[in-house]
């Protein structure tokens, strides 16, 4: 028998291998924790019920900071706050609005440290990559970092493997990512019950491009990977950041953002 042939059967015995074995064992939806029978598809995806109960965020926005505005404004400007204050990292964009099942995955993803949630919560990110974001426009990604501090205990950069999944999603070829270009290098406290000045303090001169790093950075046109977009106000100052090293535009995607005070207050209180 030719060996094209034999190829060709051993490939299609491992797909048939493969589906039974989904119909005897369904994949669990890492967000939910239910099976669901469902050839084809494995446990990097999230079950039909989680993907309908995501709140994606459409509508108008602020053209920089992605803040999305109520559903009276028909057409996408900017905002107050970016107007007074022009952002170093714009456009920030998110996928999803930060509530219900997506905000409890990503906390069960960040601090009950279940990184079965990464491919799925990256694909989603990867969407955004392309919805959002011309992939010839982009040079390079980066994802937000932690201190080694805050790396040591939680084991993982949640940012770092969004950034991965979501590249891959993309094409990622066309997207390198550049990891560990951008460093954090002092522990930041806590941001909950600061006002934006004292936000964008807390956070000021906390990131650093490492010398060897420098090189790549200049010229490029960079989109810095987070989870949830609070203030935006790290975004920023990892923006400014990589500006002053020499980075030609900065932009930034998130998989969630935060839309009311409630949101926040949660986000801040946890991070
Ligand atoms: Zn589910
Ligand atoms: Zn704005």
């Amino acid at each position: 028998m030719p060996a094209s042939i034999r190829a060709t059967m051993a490939q299609y015995s491992i797909k048939w291998l493969a589906e039974l074995l989904n119909l005897a064992f369904p994949p669990r939806c890492p967000a939910c924790l239910s099976t669901w029978p469902h050839p084809g598809l494995s446990a990097d995806f999230l079950c039909p019920d989680c993907l309908d109960a995501l709140n994606p965020i459409v509508g108008s926005l602020c053209l920089d900071c992605g803040r999305p505005f109520g559903p009276g404004e028909q057409y996408d400007h900017l905002c107050g706050d970016c107007l007074v204050t022009p952002k170093k990292c714009r456009p920030i964009r998110s996928v999803l609005k930060y509530q219900g099942v997506a905000r409890e995955a990503i906390n069960r993803f960040k601090y009950g440290q279940d990184v079965s949630l990464a491919p799925p919560l990256g694909r989603i990110l990867g969407i955004g990559l392309l919805v959002h974001f011309g992939m010839a426009e982009i040079d390079m990604i980066i994802p937000v970092p932690l201190h080694i501090t805050r790396l040591r205990t939680r084991q993982f950069n949640q940012s770092y493997l969004l950034a991965g999944y979501a590249a891959g999603y993309a094409g990622r070829k066309a997207v390198p990512l550049l990891w560990p270009a951008l460093k954090k290098i002092r522990v930041t406290s806590n941001q909950a019950g600061l006002d934006a000045y004292a936000r964008r303090r807390n956070v000021r001169e906390a990131f650093l491009v490492p010398e060897k790093f420098q090189r790549q950075i200049r010229g490029k046109r960079i989109i810095l990977i987070d989870d949830v977009c609070t203030t935006g106000s790290t975004l920023d100052e990892c923006a400014r950041t990589l500006l002053t090293a020499g980075a030609a535009s900065v932009s930034g995607l998130t998989l969630c953002r935060t839309l009311d005070r409630d949101d926040r207050s949660a986000v801040l209180g946890i991070s």
